[in-house]
């Protein structure tokens, strides 16, 4: 998702749900989506991750911080948190939808369906999603990001 549509989509999720008067900001992380942070009252997304998510995670995400964020710094994930999350709109779940990009390859290819790939070194020949299609295929083609260096190999 674009970085300012992600931004915006925080600020009317946290005004729309009462956390309106939280900060909110992009953090660095490249191994957690998202944290609340209660005593400093803000919210914050790891911008190289978001960047790789669709619109819909990237708001599953937000709505599991705002959840954490309405129900206090004790909950962690117990029922009660799980019953807010489900109660705003998001999935109750703890752990991100598993077709998320795992952290540990840097690059991160994405087809057009939104299935995600990975791979440990930079992709020197174009590749079609298999989920999509069974042989190569032009129309499903991966396009790459590398979540350390935010560089982006687009399919020609
Ligand atoms: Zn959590
Ligand atoms: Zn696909």
């Amino acid at each position: 998702m674009d970085i300012s549509d992600a931004l915006e989509l925080a600020r009317e999720l946290m005004d729309e749900h009462g956390v309106g008067d939280w900060e909110f900001a992009f953090d660095r992380a490249k191994r957690r989506a998202g944290a609340t942070n209660f005593t400093a009252r803000k919210i914050t997304l790891s911008k190289a991750l978001v960047q790789l998510y669709a619109p819909e995670q990237v708001r599953a995400v937000m709505l599991h911080e705002i959840a954490h964020a309405l129900v206090g710094p004790r909950h962690g994930h117990d029922a009660e948190w799980k019953r807010m999350c489900v109660a705003i709109g998001g999935d109750g779940r703890a752990r991100l939808p598993m077709d998320s990009p795992e952290p540990e390859a840097p690059w991160v290819g994405r087809c057009p369906a939104g299935h995600t790939a990975q791979r440990y070194r930079r992709p020197t020949r174009q590749l079609s999603c298999r989920r999509c299609s069974r042989s190569f295929s032009p129309e499903h083609l991966f396009v790459w990001v590398n979540r350390e260096t935010g560089e982006r190999t687009a399919p020609a």
